[in-house]
């Protein structure tokens, strides 16, 4: 029976739980392409203000210098840096998980840091 109706799933596809610490989450969501370089490394944190920042970096290890070599270096030299790509290609699935892993790990840690506050003396 085909829905459209998908909802994110628990534990969710395509996304893998690094590491939780109350008022830091972190999350690799990865490429469907297999490739890690394209996966994204997302930190979910809040701070005592109970400000939340959400970090979404990849760690690409690509071999720029392998292409078009001289006017990257020219560019690094011109500009200071080098820009480089790394998509990641998502299912429908992955996608909805990943919006909604956002959307949980930030109440989450924002959560945590109410209640930390609440019960700290004055
Ligand atoms: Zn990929």
């Amino acid at each position: 029976m085909a829905t459209n109706k998908m909802k994110a799933q628990t534990p969710a596809e395509g996304i893998l739980k690094r590491s939780e610490w109350g008022d830091a989450k972190s999350y690799q969501v990865t490429c469907e392409c297999g490739d890690h370089n394209h996966d994204h490394n997302v930190w979910v944190e809040a701070d005592e203000t109970l400000n939340v920042t959400v970090t979404i970096y990849t760690t690409a290890k690509s071999k720029w210098w392998s292409k078009n070599r001289w006017q990257k270096i020219w560019t690094l030299l011109s500009k200071g840096y080098i820009e480089y790509e790394a998509s990641i290609i998502m299912s429908k699935q992955q996608a909805l998980n990943y919006a909604s892993t956002l959307k949980s790990a930030v109440h989450d840690v924002e959560q945590f840091r109410q209640d930390k506050s609440v019960g700290k003396p004055l």
